[in-house]
């Protein structure tokens, strides 16, 4: 469960990574192909963008110095003499604005001291007095402010006394490209028409001074020719154009554009390197290489996450394999682990591993249920933690079955701390609740420390010799021996078989007479089952499977079988009109917990037209003394059906006396421990008459099993037992042989002599 949540939780991150990488990824394409057109419009567009700009800056300047000199004019519509006009003028010449203010009256240019001017030389002025619109000259040297100058007409109207003014502004001042340069371009000049430089950046990293030609510069860096004419082509034609020059083997793209504010033809024109890209590129790049830094460290942290997610992974894996969820202790592989250290840090000690299986575990947590068996569970891994030293340990390996490592002095030892282990464990709060307790499985194994062993194997033998011990009830534990592994080949050996076995008719019924001990006449019989071993032509007895078949479920099978045959064997009888004793059949403790039980029994029963009474099914002591209620119930519903009950074995486990007063048992068989020679015979011999006189006291048949001689026959006949069942009166018979003895004298004096 644990380890599937842990795979959808891998497999949802991986997703999510891929995911972002993916999304990342396009979102990176879809900028590499906004980005692209940039890069084919080239430095180009670049150079047409920055020479507008550029345009517009410059012209921006030119329609300044025009509105100012519009200003001008319209205070002097209103002059009303030269001399005024003179006045107006006066206060404007040299200022920052002006390097010089001229006008013109009848045709006639005047400074503005009211004098004509001289030396117009280059008549420049005086050709701007024919236009009727504003105009701008060339640049040109003006000898009255002495040096190089921009002149501005505008025509004056309505004026008696002006006709035009013109404004002579110095080139400095009035075409000043300083820190229009954009970007890391190489030059920026204003030119007019014909080529000439009226202005460029001093920033710019070609020289041309002003007053040379534009055209033949180009001419002169690119060694071209047909750049020349190309550039001049493009400054002369409307609108932005812009081309590619080479220059010493790089590119350059040229700019150029007209400017406005000014009837005279005067242009701008930028030369930068081609590969220059504009601060929105470089804004877009950086923007991009943020988002790959971006991506970089998101997948940077993804990848150091997921390192950190599987490491994490891995441990909680690792944890988990070495750990036991629900009792949260080790499980056997750590168990394991810690035995190996174990085995280094103290190599003198002697250390035993063995096994704790609780017994019938299937059982306990059905009847507790799964919440209080757990508790169960915990509370026995507390106690035995309790016991562990440090260099001791244990763990839990699933299913009720406990792994323990203990040092030890002597076996002695070793079987009291198991004792003591039980009968705390059995002091838990639930089981005492529940009013029962819990018995376990113990496999030793005494090889710790050999080095020919591993420590998977010691831990193995320890598990076989659990399984031999499911067949050992009345031992406290098994130690491992190479017997112990044959008895478990032995064991696997039948389990193959018995199937086939049953198939095949190999299980036989045979019958013990028991004898009536007062009417010196056959009481009854006990059905007992006897395995045909055709390979060995020979009888394999109880003693060799029973447990082997408790402990794999199949005795239910076989206690199902010997019922059948039985009641056929008396229902046969009857219509042979055969004599019929009743008839005991042994029913154990796992056949009697089935939930069709009763149904099993009673209807078979009836199938074969069973009279009551002449069923008798026999239960272990240990069973009605470990299920109380279960046998309580089974008793009265056999009863109710007219089925006799039986208590098989009395004495051999913790008899109790309370049984016999509270479930309603027909039938009390003592065991053949009450004819054994104890030490103190007289005592023995006590119990027995009280045990007897109590059961005959609650109205039951009393049997002893076990007669083997006559001495033993006068000891219980004298204590008044209604029966016995022994080699004294008869062994167990093959059904044949049985159905002989019945019919004829069955007096003990006659059968005790046959035999
Ligand atoms: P049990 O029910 O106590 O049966 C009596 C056992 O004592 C029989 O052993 C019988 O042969 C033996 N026995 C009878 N008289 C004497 C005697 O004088 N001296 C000695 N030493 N032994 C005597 P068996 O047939 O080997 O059966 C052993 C046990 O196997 C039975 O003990 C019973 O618990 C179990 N068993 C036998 N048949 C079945 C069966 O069909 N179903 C179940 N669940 N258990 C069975
Ligand atoms: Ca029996
Ligand atoms: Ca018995």
């Amino acid at each position: 469960m644990e380890h599937k949540r842990r795979n959808v939780f891998f497999t949802a991150v991986k997703i999510s990574v891929s995911l972002a990488i993916f999304l990342l990824f396009a979102y990176f394409i879809s900028l590499m192909s906004g980005f692209a057109p940039f890069f084919d419009k080239s430095a180009k567009a670049n150079a047409v963008r920055d020479v507008r700009e550029d345009m517009a800056g410059v012209t921006a300047l030119f329609e300044a110095h025009y509105s100012n000199l519009y200003d001008l004019a319209e205070e002097l519509v209103y002059a009303e003499s030269k001399a005024e006009v003179d006045k107006t003028l006066k206060p404007h010449i040299g200022t920052d604005m002006f390097g010089d203010i001229r006008y013109f009256a009848q045709g006639i240019e005047y400074a503005a001291n009211g004098l004509p001017v001289t030396n117009d030389e280059a008549g420049i002025i005086q050709a701007l007095n024919s236009s009727t619109r504003p105009v701008c000259t060339d640049l040109y040297f003006d000898e009255a402010v002495s040096m190089d100058c921009v002149a501005l007409y505008i025509p004056v109207k309505g004026s008696a006394y002006i006709d035009g003014l013109v404004g002579i502004l110095p080139a400095r001042g009035c075409i000043s490209l300083e820190g229009m340069l954009n970007g890391n371009a190489s030059v920026l000049a204003f030119i007019s028409e014909d080529g000439m430089v009226m202005a460029e950046s001093k920033e710019g990293t070609f020289t041309h001074s002003i007053g040379n030609n534009f055209y033949d510069f180009i001419k002169k860096i690119t060694n071209n020719a047909d750049y020349f004419a190309e550039v001049r082509e493009a400054v002369a034609s409307d609108g932005v154009h812009s081309g590619i020059i080479t220059i010493s083997g790089v590119q350059y793209v040229y700019a150029t554009g007209e400017i406005g504010g000014t009837d005279g033809k005067f242009s701008i024109v930028t030369l930068s390197p081609a590969t220059r890209m504009t601060e929105t590129e470089l804004d877009y790049v950086s923007h991009l290489i943020y988002v790959l830094i971006l991506a970089i460290i998101f997948l940077l942290v993804s990848l150091v996450y997921t390192v950190m997610f599987q490491h994490k992974a891995k441990q909680e894996q690792k944890n988990a394999a070495l750990h036991d969820a629900t009792l949260e202790c080790a499980n056997e592989e750590a168990f394991r682990r810690r035995c190996i250290e174990i085995q280094s840090e103290t190599p003198s000690t002697k250390h035993v591993i063995f096994t704790m299986q609780i017994r019938q575990f299937h059982f306990v947590q059905g009847k507790l249920g799964q919440d209080k068996c757990t508790e169960v569970l915990k509370f026995t891994a507390d106690v035995i933690n309790n016991f562990c030293n440090e260099h001791e340990t244990f763990g839990y390996a699933g299913d009720g079955t406990f792994l323990l490592c203990h040092s030890y002095r002597n076996e002695a030892n070793l079987k009291n701390r198991i004792q003591v282990l039980i009968a705390i464990i059995n002091k838990c709060g639930v089981l005492t609740e529940f009013n029962t307790s819990i018995a376990f499985h113990i496999g030793v194994c005494f090889d710790f420390g050999i080095k020919k062993r591993t420590m998977r194997e010691i831990i193995d033998c320890a598990y076989v010799a659990t399984e031999s011990a499911k067949n050992k009830p009345h031992i406290p534990y098994v130690i491992y021996d190479e017997s112990v592994n044959q008895e478990i080949i032995r064991q696997e050996q039948l389990e193959s078989e018995m199937e086939e076995a049953l198939e095949g008719a190999d299980f036989k019924v045979f019958m013990q007479p028991k004898y009536d001990i007062k009417q010196d006449k056959i009481h009854s019989a006990e059905a007992l089952v006897r395995w045909f071993d055709k390979k060995k032509n020979d009888y394999r007895f109880p003693g060799e499977f029973i447990d082997l078949f408790e402990s794999n479920g199949f005795i239910i099978k076989l206690d199902h079988f010997v019922f059948v045959e039985v009641c056929k064997y008396m229902q046969a009888a009857a219509a042979h009109r055969d004599p019929i004793v009743p008839v005991s059949v042994n029913v154990s403790r796992v056949t009697a917990i089935q939930d069709d039980f009763i149904n099993f029994y009673v209807g078979n029963k009836q199938k074969y037209n069973i009279p009551d009474g002449f069923l008798t099914l026999e239960f272990t002591e240990s069973f009605a003394m470990e299920d109380y209620d279960t046998i309580y119930r089974i008793v009265n519903r056999l009863h109710a059906n007219g089925i006799h009950c039986s208590i098989d074995d009395f004495g051999s486990g913790y008899s109790s006396f309370n049984i016999l007063k509270s479930i309603q048992m027909d039938e009390l068989k003592l065991d053949r421990f009450f004819l054994e020679k104890g030490v103190d015979e007289t005592r023995d011999s006590k119990l027995l008459m009280t045990v007897i006189n109590l059961a005959k006291s609650l109205g039951m048949t009393v049997v002893q099993e076990g007669v083997e001689t006559r001495e033993m026959y006068e000891k219980i006949a004298a204590m008044g037992c209604d029966a016995l069942q022994g080699y004294y009166y008869a062994k167990a018979l093959p059904l044949e042989e049985y159905k002989v003895f019945v019919t004829t004298n069955t007096s003990i004096k006659y059968k005790s002599r046959v035999k």
